[in-house]
């Protein structure tokens, strides 16, 4: 009994934190990687970050380039929950749904919230002070002051100055 306890606790640790890690992964991902060497796979994300409009009137047609990269997270954690499943080992399943809760929240709040690319009704009703601050600090990284400077990388966790506005 004790055993299947601290079985069930360590699984339940290793989904929170392969939650959290995936913050820092998307953070240094965004980062170095899609604005850096495979810029030309996010490239179309900015796209509209020239024009002098509002975050949620910016056009998305249909599917982005970027949307790669939700594959680039989505294959490694598939894999992880089938092979856990398959071998009953259950530690890569938690791991991989801990990376997939992940990738369905940043969906949620990057893709339906802040670009409002499906408009879902109960999310345009959102008042919640955090969520608020997490669309202001987003809303900074497509708002460069020149070409190369996008600050605020991360979705979840971003610098306090954007919670006070
Ligand atoms: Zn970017
Ligand atoms: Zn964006």
């Amino acid at each position: 009994m004790l055993t299947l306890n601290f079985i069930c606790m360590l699984n339940l640790v290793l989904f929170i934190l392969a939650f959290l890690f995936m913050e820092l992964v998307a953070w240094s991902n965004h980062k170095y990687i899609m604005h850096g060497f495979l810029w030309r796979w996010h490239k179309d994300h900015h796209q509209n970050d020239r024009e002098k409009i509002a975050l949620d009137q910016m056009k998305f047609s249909g599917l982005e380039k970027n949307d790669l990269f939700f594959l680039v997270y989505a294959i490694p954690a598939i894999i992880l929950i089938i092979t856990g499943l398959y071998l009953h080992v259950y530690e890569p399943v938690f791991i991989g749904a801990g990376i997939s809760l992940y990738g369905l929240t940043y969906f949620l709040i990057h893709d339906m919230l802040i670009h409002k690319r499906i408009k879902l009704p109960f999310l345009q009703k959102i008042q919640a002070k955090y969520l608020k601050a997490v669309v202001e600090a987003h809303l900074a990284h497509h708002r460069p002051k020149n070409s190369t400077d996008f600050n605020n990388f991360g979705l979840l966790i971003f610098p306090n100055l954007f919670k006070k506005k």
